[in-house]
């Protein structure tokens, strides 16, 4: 099975603590490339042959410049220099003459700050306080224990703890230093059956989930009471860069968060207890509406909040996150009349009739909910082929969904007792 690897980039909270070190290594990198392009040229010139990523090392790891970092940090260094030529040689074989072998890294007298990677001996993570422990060259040690202690903040739908960090990699972009963790899953998890599930996303219902026999709704009520409640309050601030006001962002932000990430969960959970190992979503692309900058619009006046593409997309991430976690696979399909086809028959109609939540087929009368009808056509679309058969199957699941609340107080999704059809 294969593993998946994933980059995840974090800032680096201590900036300031830890910059100039960071930079002494970053500076380090590009002398030992030079080092190592140098010592190629020579060859180059005497043998007409570049030395290999192995002869690069072991002729070099004796040099000064190799010992200011950690063995791991310069042995990639000469790695990726061996890699260029390796990419430069397979130009020229392909005929681009106007490819140029790698070049040395300075700037007049300065060097620029190349990318530090720290390997398994090069780094220690502590998860808890989320920071990480990079070691020096022995010569840029002024104290065995020497090493640099960086305090980091990943996007917060990130949980590293569900990765095996392989590598740790310092960059320096745009001014300061940032870090890239190389991970894989850390389980090679089985797929828990050969089910599938289709997902509808939506205004009303957030999601709506067909399991075909059986389906679930997810309101979107409680995330847009507070988009509606802390919206509200935050256009009472007098300015709206004053610190309440932001206190109020980074409040909504935190509850957005909380919400997409138990909703995934929630429906994730499903699926492994039904046995689903194909989760098929709809791409709505239909619905994302950015304005002419590609930023998504703002919410419409007089509380009209519905919720826009950015929502959908990053819970489609979370929810890929999660499903890839538990072995199942999640796929996007398009929405293309998924709302107008009956699931149970396949008649499709332009005037089919939805009111009040409710989808009627006027072929074989059957009655569903609208976004479980939906659900159940996303379903349908990677099923290999359908009996469909009208009103003879027992259709009644369609209309009568169980619906899941989200539960603020216990920070996740519960069933409701009572079925309803659709959210006020
Ligand atoms: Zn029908």
């Amino acid at each position: 099975m294969s593993r998946t690897v994933r980059t995840f980039e974090a800032t680096i909270t201590n900036q300031q603590q830890v910059r100039d070190d960071l930079d002494q290594l970053g500076w380090a990198a590009s002398k030992l490339w030079n080092v190592g392009r140098y010592y190629a040229q020579e060859q180059w010139d005497d043998t007409g042959e570049i030395p290999d990523d192995g002869e690069l090392k072991a002729e070099l790891k004796g040099h000064e410049r190799y010992t200011d970092l950690h063995s791991q940090s310069s042995q990639r260094v000469l790695e990726e220099l061996a890699e260029a030529f390796n990419g430069w040689f397979g130009k020229r074989r392909n005929g681009d003459d106007r490819a140029r072998p790698p070049g040395y890294r300075k700037n007049g007298d300065s060097h620029p700050r190349s990318t530090v990677s720290f390997k398994a001996a090069g780094f220690k993570h502590d998860a808890q306080f989320t920071r990480v422990r990079l070691s020096k060259g022995r010569n840029l040690k002024e104290h065995r224990s020497d090493f640099i202690l960086c305090e980091y903040q990943t996007r917060p739908d990130i949980d590293l703890t569900e990765w095996d960090i392989q590598q740790v990699r310092a960059v320096y972009k745009r001014d300061e230093w940032r870090l890239q963790f190389v991970c894989r899953t850390t389980i090679d998890p089985e797929s828990p059956g050969d089910d599938v599930a289709g997902v509808d996303l939506g205004i009303c219902n957030f999601a709506a989930v067909s399991f075909g026999g059986e389906s679930v709704l997810y309101p979107g009520g409680a995330l847009k009471e507070d988009e509606y409640y802390l919206t509200k309050k935050k256009a009472k601030c007098d300015d709206s860069s004053s610190c309440e006001a932001t206190r109020l962002d980074r409040k909504r932000a935190g509850r957005r968060t909380h919400f997409l990430h138990a909703l995934s969960k929630s429906i994730v959970n499903e699926c492994v207890e039904r046995g689903v190992g194909t989760l098929v979503v709809g791409d709505l692309g239909g619905i994302r509406e950015d304005d002419e900058n590609g930023e998504p619009q703002n919410w419409g006046d007089h509380g009209n909040l519905d919720l826009h593409g950015w929502a959908f997309d990053r819970f489609t991430t979370l929810l890929d996150y999660k499903a890839e976690a538990e072995g199942i696979d999640l796929e996007l399909v398009s929405e293309r009349d998924t709302s107008k086809s009956c699931s149970a028959c396949g008649h499709t109609d332009d005037n089919q009739r939805v009111e009040r939540g409710l989808y009627v087929c006027e072929k074989c009368d059957t009655v569903a909910n609208a976004d479980v009808n939906g659900a159940e056509n996303i379903r349908q679309k990677v099923l290999p082929s359908l009996a469909t058969d009208g009103g003879d199957r027992d259709n009644g699941w369609l209309a009568q969904p169980a619906v899941h609340l989200f539960d603020r107080s216990e920070g996740r999704f519960a069933p409701r007792e009572q079925v309803v059809n659709r959210e006020p």
